[in-house]
């Protein structure tokens, strides 16, 4: 029998790489109701998986894959999951840019993924050997004076650690700490009817990307017929304006990447799309986005996902 691998993407210096969204080769149809269209979308970004990819250096000499011991349980409260699939965030291209002080070198990339509970740590209440899960990408405790106030990136105890500070989701298996807390159940599709047709690709999203998404649309109080400016269209910007659709608003996307802006487009998320560059002026721009608010001037809210 083959030896399990635990093989990992870590950023061993710092480089220029720009998020390529010709990794998104699927389009989502205008017609298709939201649900459809963030399993679509979390099929997308799941292109960007880091399967088989064995001994492949990732990124010329910035980011190498290197192989791990497969981490065992640390304390009570962690679990180990074998990865099925895991996503790539511009949050791990600032690492590898080097604009992430809290980063630690060597440390294996990815904060959001979703796979298999391999091993649990005695203190686990809520999870089984076996169950499927997503990752979030804040791992917290949920009991100290940050986590109860729900801001859960302050968490004395986590944070932003998986992926930063401790070996991430960039690999075959990854611990998460506080593991009750720091992870999301997947519905057993044979046991629900109700997810039949879905599988762990369709959750990817659910730890970052999506939920930041949603969490922009709820800080911004959103409601049905609200004007909203959506400053970027990569994945996050993406989830932003699927979740702004869920909401019934009414959508602006923004976006000087035109390879971005024509994905956003062909898949139907927005009701109007403008490259700031395609102005000569401001004062152009503004007429534009003028003539789009109408009387109310100005949008009832605006999410900077750039
Ligand atoms: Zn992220
Ligand atoms: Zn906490």
């Amino acid at each position: 029998m083959r030896e399990a691998k635990n093989l990992g993407i870590i950023v061993i210096a710092i480089c220029d790489t720009n998020c390529d969204p010709s990794v998104i080769d699927y389009v989502i149809p205008a017609n298709d109701d939201a649900v459809r269209s963030v399993k679509l979308l979390c099929r997308t970004v799941a292109n960007a998986i880091i399967e088989g990819h064995e001994g492949e250096v990732v990124d010329d000499e910035k980011i190498e894959v290197r192989e791990f011991p497969i981490p065992d349980i640390e304390e009570d409260t962690d679990a180990i999951v074998e990865i099925n699939y895991a996503s790539i965030c511009t949050s791990d291209i600032h690492i590898v840019k080097g604009k992430v002080p809290r980063a630690k070198k060597g440390i294996i990339l990815g904060h959001e993924g979703v796979g298999k509970i391999t091993k649990i740590g005695n203190g686990i209440k809520k999870f089984k050997i076996g169950d499927h899960v997503s990752i979030n990408c804040i791992t917290f405790c949920n009991e100290c004076y940050f986590c109860k106030k729900g801001y859960i990136n302050n968490c004395t105890k986590g944070g932003w650690e998986v992926g930063c500070r401790i070996n991430g989701t960039l690999a075959k298996y990854v611990r998460i700490p506080m593991a009750d807390a720091s992870l999301n159940l997947i519905p057993d599709p044979d046991n629900d009817n109700k997810y039949s047709d879905l599988d762990d690709k369709d959750f990817l999203l659910v730890g970052d990307a999506l939920s930041s998404g949603y969490f922009g649309m709820e800080l911004g109080n959103v409601k049905s017929g609200d004007l909203v400016g959506v400053i970027g269209c990569g994945p996050v910007g993406l989830c932003t304006l699927i979740c702004g659709k869920l909401k019934g608003a009414k959508l602006i996307a923004f976006d000087i990447n035109n390879k971005c802006l024509n994905y956003a487009k062909r898949c139907g998320l927005a009701n109007h799309y403008i490259n700031p560059k395609d102005f000569k002026s401001e004062e152009d721009m503004m007429k534009k986005i003028g003539e789009i608010c109408g009387e109310q001037k100005g949008f009832d809210c605006t999410i900077d996902v750039a």
